[in-house]
C-alpha cells in the first residue's frame, strides 16, 4: 500500500462524556495519520439521537482542538446520511443477503431474557426469513413495523489483527443481527461499514470492545462486494487496581484534566505511553518525535493502567521545561479565576508575580495548584495547621521569636540573602540551631509547616507583612 493513502478516522458517538480512552483513540489515529502523511478524518455516530447532543459534539470537538489533534475535511454526521445507508440495506436485500423481520423487538427481548433466567442460550432464529409468501403479505398488509436483519453465512470469518494477531470466529456463533431499525436508522455496525468505504477509510484504528463487530463489519463488507480496511483494536484502559477505568477511579473525562491545569502536551505524551512504547526508556516525547516513532505494530495488546501519578509526573516535567514567560501565561488564569489578584493588578506587579511563579514552579504539578501554593501571599486570611503551629507556640520559642523579629524591623535590604545572614548569624549568637527559629518563622508567616525556599518566601512576603504576622502570634499565645 502506498503510505501516503492512509486515512484513518475517530468516529465518537456524542453520548455521555468524552472519555480519556477516547482521547487516546483519536490521538493514536491521529499520530498513525501523520506520521503516514496521510488523513485524519471525524466522523459523529449520532444516529442514536436520544442519546446523542449537540452540546457533547462540541465537547469532543473543544477536547480534540486543546489536545492540538486537528483533523483533516469537515467532520462527517451519520444523522445526514441516512439515505445512503438505506441505498446499501435495499442493495442487500435485493441480493437476498438480508431480510425484513417482522418481530417486535420487546417480544424478542422477553424471550431472551427468559432464556438466559433458565442459563439458555438465545439467538434469533430466522423465524421471519422462512416467512412462506403468504405470511409476510398478511404483514405487510397488516403494516407490521419491519426491521432488517443480515443473513450471516455458515462459515468461519478470519482476519488479521494488526494489534491482536489471527482473529476467527463461526459465523454460526454470529446471530442474523439488526442493519436498519424499524424506523430506518441504521445500526452500527452498517453505518460504520458503509461510511468506512465511502470515506476511503484504510485503517480502523479503535477501542477493543469493538473487536467481536469486527466479524459482523467484514462479513457485511463481503456481502456487499467492498474491500475492508484493515483493524487495529487498541488495548483496554484500566484503573490501577486493574478493574476497567471508570469514575470509580476518579475522573475519567478529559475535560477535567483540562480544568485542573494538565498541560495538552503531557496530556497527549501520557496518552501516547497508554499501551504504546518506542522500544526505549525514553517517556518524555514532544509530538513530533511521537509522530516520527508511532507505529501500530509497537502497540501492546494487554491492558494499560491509567495511573494518574505517572501523569501528574508528566505534567510536572512539563511544567518545569517551561521558561519564565511561558510560565507567568499559563499560570495567569488561575490567579485571576481563583480571585487571588486582578487582571490589572497582575500586570503592575508583573515582576513580584514573575518571582513567585519561579519560586513555585518546581512545587506544580498541575497549574491550579498554583493557588493553594501562594494563597498565602495574597491574603492574610489563610488557615494555619494548627497542631503544628502550637509546638511552637511556647514561651521560649515565642520570645526568641520577639527577639528576631526586633532584628528582622532593623533590616534595611529585606531579600533572601540578608534574611538569612541575619538568622543565621541571630542563631549562632544565641547558640541555638537555625531550624529552631526556621520552623516556628515558617508556619507564623504561611500557616504551613513545609514549602518554598523559607528566605525567598520572607522576601516576597515583604517586610511588613511577615512582621504583622509574626507579632499576630506572639500575641495569640504571648500570654499562655
Ligand atoms: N461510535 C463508536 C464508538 O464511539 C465508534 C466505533 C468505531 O470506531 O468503529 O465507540
Amino acid at each position: 500500500m502506498n503510505l501516503s493513502e492512509v486515512k484513518v478516522r475517530m468516529a465518537p458517538s456524542p453520548t455521555g462524556f468524552f472519555h480519556v480512552g477516547s482521547a487516546r483513540t483519536a490521538l493514536y489515529n491521529w499520530l498513525f495519520a501523520k506520521h503516514h502523511k496521510g488523513k485524519f478524518i471525524l466522523r459523529v455516530e449520532d444516529t442514536d439521537v436520544k442519546r446523542s447532543s449537540a452540546d457533547m459534539i462540541k465537547v469532543i470537538l473543544e477536547g480534540l482542538t486543546w489536545l492540538g489533534l486537528t483533523w483533516d475535511e469537515e467532520p462527517s454526521f451519520q444523522s445526514q446520511r441516512i439515505e445512503i445507508y438505506k441505498r446499501y440495506v435495499d442493495r442487500l436485500i435485493e441480493k437476498k443477503l438480508a431480510y425484513y423481520c417482522y418481530c417486535d423487538p420487546e417480544e424478542l427481548a422477553k424471550e431472551k431474557q427468559e432464556a438466559y433466567k433458565n442459563k439458555k442460550d438465545w439467538r434469533y432464529d430466522r423465524r421471519c426469513l422462512n416467512l412462506s409468501d403468504a405470511e409476510r403479505a398478511e404483514k405487510e398488509k397488516a403494516k407490521i413495523p419491519k426491521a432488517v436483519r443480515f443473513l450471516v453465512p455458515d462459515r468461519p470469518v478470519v482476519y488479521n489483527d494488526i494489534i491482536h494477531g489471527e482473529i476467527k470466529k463461526e459465523g454460526r456463533d454470529i446471530e442474523d443481527f439488526i442493519i436498519m431499525r424499524a424506523n430506518g436508522i441504521p445500526t452500527y455496525n452498517l453505518a460504520c461499514v458503509v461510511d468506512d468505504f465511502e470515506m476511503g477509510i484504510t485503517h480502523v484504528i479503535r477501542a477493543v470492545e469493538h473487536i467481536n463487530n469486527t466479524p459482523k463489519q467484514l462479513l457485511l463488507y463481503e456481502a456487499l462486494g467492498l474491500p475492508a480496511p484493515k483493524f487495529a483494536h487498541l488495548p483496554l484502559i484500566l484503573g490501577t487496581d486493574k478493574s476497567k477505568l471508570s469514575k470509580r477511579h476518579g475522573a475519567v473525562s478529559l475535560i477535567f484534566y483540562r480544568e485542573q491545569g494538565f498541560l495538552p502536551e503531557a496530556m497527549v505524551n501520557y496518552l501516547a505511553l497508554l499501551g504504546w512504547a518506542p522500544g526505549d526508556d525514553k517517556e518524555i516525547m514532544d509530538k513530533e518525535e511521537l509522530i516520527s516513532r508511532f507505529t501500530l505494530e509497537r502497540i501492546n495488546p494487554s491492558n494499560a493502567v491509567f495511573d494518574v501519578n505517572k501523569l501528574l509526573w508528566m505534567n510536572q516535567q512539563y511544567i518545569l521545561k517551561m521558561n519564565e514567560s511561558e510560565l507567568i501565561e499559563h499560570l495567569k488564569p488561575y490567579f485571576i479565576d481563583a480571585g487571588l489578584i486582578n487582571e490589572q493588578e497582575f500586570e503592575t506587579k508583573k515582576e513580584w508575580i514573575k518571582e513567585l511563579c519561579l519560586l513555585m514552579q518546581p512545587r506544580i504539578k498541575v497549574l491550579g495548584d498554583i493557588v493553594d501554593l501562594t494563597v498565602y501571599f495574597f491574603t492574610d486570611d489563610f488557615e494555619y495547621e494548627e497542631d503544628r503551629l502550637h509546638k511552637y507556640t511556647d514561651k521560649r520559642t515565642l520570645e526568641l521569636m520577639e527577639r528576631f523579629l526586633g532584628k528582622m524591623d532593623e533590616v534595611k535590604n529585606f531579600n533572601a540573602q540578608s534574611l538569612e545572614n541575619l538568622l543565621r548569624g541571630f542563631a549562632a549568637e544565641n547558640k541555638i540551631k537555625a531550624k529552631e527559629l526556621i520552623h516556628p518563622l515558617r508556619i507564623f508567616v504561611t500557616g504551613r509547616s513545609s514549602g518554598a525556599g523559607l528566605f525567598k518566601t520572607l522576601e516576597l512576603l515583604g517586610k511588613q507583612r511577615c512582621i504583622k504576622r509574626i507579632q499576630k502570634i506572639i500575641r495569640k499565645y504571648g500570654g499562655n
